[in-house]
């Protein structure tokens, strides 16, 4: 497994595989892996003759009062990780050699970028766009994957690459849970033995709307909401930030489940914000 840390050397490990004809698929991440990162990687592996895998903690994603400082970082065991699974190349460049002196150029999203986790993280979005517009355009991946537990961001990706004609193929994976349905995420790592018990409240809560609407045939999206929010009260350690049931092709708020609808929804456990969604499709 090749590490890379430099721009130009991943363009020139990239132009190598591309002159070889071998297909790339690329998998960015943060880092601090589990296995949720890691079903991304086997998907990527299967589907491709070479495996790109990014470690990039993107302060551009990052409003200065949230976790960019404290973000879990584990290096070591990443690469462990992956070595394992084999991955060809880990890109993993420091902050400076992404955004260098002088660097201002941003993608704007637009409205898509400020609603759901938008709202509460301003700016957030244009900086996910960024960072993935740059990793596209310095491998030129075939395939690239992302994960539905980040539904908004999978959106948001799939359009820019729309809008502005990268040519690679987003693939998104399903959501990776733990056994008792929390989603994994690295942010799980903030949790104490007490809000890690309240943290299954998300899937919960999901599943409640998904069974409203399946089996009680409830359509209407502010009943479902309503009873989703009256179970989330009941766990003193979770704090609802946003819940909403929106189209899953452009985030626009829906009235009533007709076809199909993705249920978002953000909630703060302690000081630890959480996000994870369900698609459902009426029968
Ligand atoms: P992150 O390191 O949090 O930026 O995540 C990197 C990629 O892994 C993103 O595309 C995420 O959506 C994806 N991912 C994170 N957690 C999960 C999970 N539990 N299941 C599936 N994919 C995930």
């Amino acid at each position: 497994m090749r590490i890379v840390k430099t721009i130009k050397e991943m363009r020139e490990v990239s132009r190598w595989y591309r002159g070889e004809g071998k297909v790339m698929g690329l998998v960015p991440t943060m880092g601090a892996l589990h296995d949720g990162h890691l079903s991304l990687v086997r998907r990527a592996k299967e589907q491709n003759d070479r495996t790109i895998v990014s470690i990039f903690v993107n302060p551009e994603q990052f409003g200065p009062s949230e976790d960019f400082n404290t973000y879990p970082r584990d290096t070591d065991a990443d690469l462990e990780k992956l070595s394992g699974l084999q991955a060809d190349v880990v890109f993993m460049p420091e902050a400076r050699e992404v955004y260098p002196e002088g660097f201002s150029t941003l993608i704007e999203m637009g409205g898509i970028g400020q609603v759901l986790c938008g709202a509460s993280r301003p700016g957030h979005f244009n900086g996910v766009a960024t960072v993935v517009a740059k990793l596209f355009n310095i491998v030129i991946p075939r395939r690239s994957y992302f994960g539905q537990k980040d539904f908004q961001q999978t959106v948001i990706i799939q359009k820019f690459v729309r809008d502005l004609n990268f040519d690679t193929e987003v693939i998104v994976c399903p959501i990776v849970r733990e056994p008792d349905g929390l989603a994994m995420s690295s942010r799980n790592a903030y949790l104490n033995e007490e809000e890690r018990k309240a943290a299954v409240i998300l899937h919960k809560a999901l599943q409640l709307g998904e069974e409203l609407i399946h089996s009680r045939r409830i359509d209407d999206a502010s009943k479902v909401k309503k009873e989703m929010i009256a179970l989330i009260k009941k766990e003193p350690l979770a704090k609802l930030d946003y819940i909403d049931i929106v189209d899953p092709h452009n985030l626009d708020p829906v009235k009533r489940v007709i076809f199909a609808a993705a249920i978002c929804l953000a909630v703060n456990i302690g000081k630890t914000r959480l996000i994870d969604n369900i698609i459902v499709e009426r029968r």
